[in-house]
C-alpha cells in the first residue's frame, strides 16, 4: 500500500524504486512486476541514476520514481510496457502506486518551464510544488476529474460502446467535468450530450485515480428520467438498455466502471 507522505530519511539502498523508460513501465522478467526494485538493484542493473521523484512510502520504505533512457533496457532481462498492461495484473495498490509513479513523472517532464514567463521551475512546498523563481508562479501536479455513471431505468442498465477506441467493452458513459460546474451537474450533461437522455436522483458511489493521463474518475448512479436514446456519433458507436446476465462485454471488475456494473446488479 502507498502511503502518500514526505519521505523525511536520505535516499538509501534500500528505498523502492519505480522505473520507467518513457511512459513505459520497466520491470525484470525475472519476477513479478509487483516486486518494485529497490534502488541499489537499480544502480546494478542500469547503472547510476537520478535520486528520482519521491511518491511517498511502499511497504513502509521510501519510495521514488526514475526515468532511464531506453538503451539501459535488455530485452533479454526486462519487459517494457504501457501501465494499462498491468493493470488487473497486479494488486489494486500496486497499480494505484504505478500510476502516481507515472503522473508525478509526467507533471515534472511537462513542467520544466514556467507556464506564464518560460524560466526554469525549481521544487518546492517540499517537493510537491514546482515554482518559478523569477515570477513566483507554482505548478501543482494537475488532475483531471471525471464523471462515470451508471444509470438505471428499474433493472435494466445502460451501457454504451465508444466511438472509435475499439475498446470491444460496453461500458457506462464517462466525461471531464466543466470548469464552474459540479460533479452532479457534469453527469447530467453528460449523458444528455452522449445519449440524449434525462436522469436524475444522482448519487455518489467511489472514485478510482486513472492515470491515463491522469483522470480521477468519480463514480455515480443516477435514475432514467425521460428521452429516447440518441447517441451522439463522435463519442458513442452504439448505447442500449441491458438486464443482468445479458450484457454484451464489460469492463474488467478491478475497473470502476466494472464496480459500477456489478453494484448495480447485485442490487437491481
Ligand atoms: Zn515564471
Amino acid at each position: 500500500m502507498l502511503e502518500i507522505k514526505p519521505i523525511t530519511e536520505k535516499p538509501a539502498a534500500h528505498d523502492y524504486v519505480f522505473v520507467f523508460t518513457g511512459r513505459d513501465v520497466v520491470v525484470s522478467l525475472m519476477r513479478p512486476p509487483e516486486q518494485i526494485w529497490s534502488r541499489q538493484e537499480v544502480v546494478d542493473v542500469f547503472g547510476e541514476v537520478a535520486v528520482g521523484e519521491p511518491l511517498g512510502y511502499w511497504s513502509g520504505q521510501p519510495c521514488y520514481v526514475v526515468e532511464i533512457a531506453h538503451e539501459h533496457v535488455n530485452a533479454l532481462e526486462h519487459v517494457t510496457g504501457g501501465l494499462l498492461s498491468l493493470f488487473g495484473r497486479i494488486s489494486d495498490a500496486a497499480f494505484a502506486a504505478y500510476g502516481r509513479a507515472l503522473q508525478m513523472l509526467s507533471w515534472r517532464r511537462d513542467h520544466r518551464f514556467c507556464g506564464r514567463c518560460g524560466g526554469d521551475t525549481l521544487p518546492s512546498d517540499g517537493g510537491r510544488a514546482l515554482a518559478c523563481p523569477d515570477c513566483g508562479h507554482s505548478a501543482y501536479p494537475r488532475l483531471n476529474p471525471c464523471v462515470i455513471v451508471a444509470v438505471g431505468r428499474g433493472d435494466e442498465l445502460l451501457l454504451a460502446e465508444a466511438a472509435g477506441r475499439a475498446t470491444g467493452f460496453h461500458s457506462t458513459l464517462a466525461g471531464f467535468i466543466e470548469p464552474g460546474e459540479s460533479a452532479e451537474e457534469a453527469v447530467v450533461r453528460e449523458v444528455q450530450e452522449e445519449v440524449g437522455l434525462v436522469v436524475n436522483n444522482v448519487r455518489y458511489f467511489q472514485s478510482q485515480p486513472w492515470p491515463f493521463p491522469s483522470q480521477l474518475m468519480l463514480g455515480f448512479f443516477a435514475d432514467y428520467a425521460g428521452g429516447e436514446i440518441v447517441v451522439d456519433p463522435e463519442e458513442i458507436a452504439q448505447a442500449g438498455w441491458y438486464r443482468k446476465g445479458q450484457t454484451p462485454r464489460i469492463p474488467p471488475p478491478s475497473s470502476i466502471a466494472g464496480q459500477l456494473i456489478a453494484h448495480f446488479f447485485a442490487s437491481a
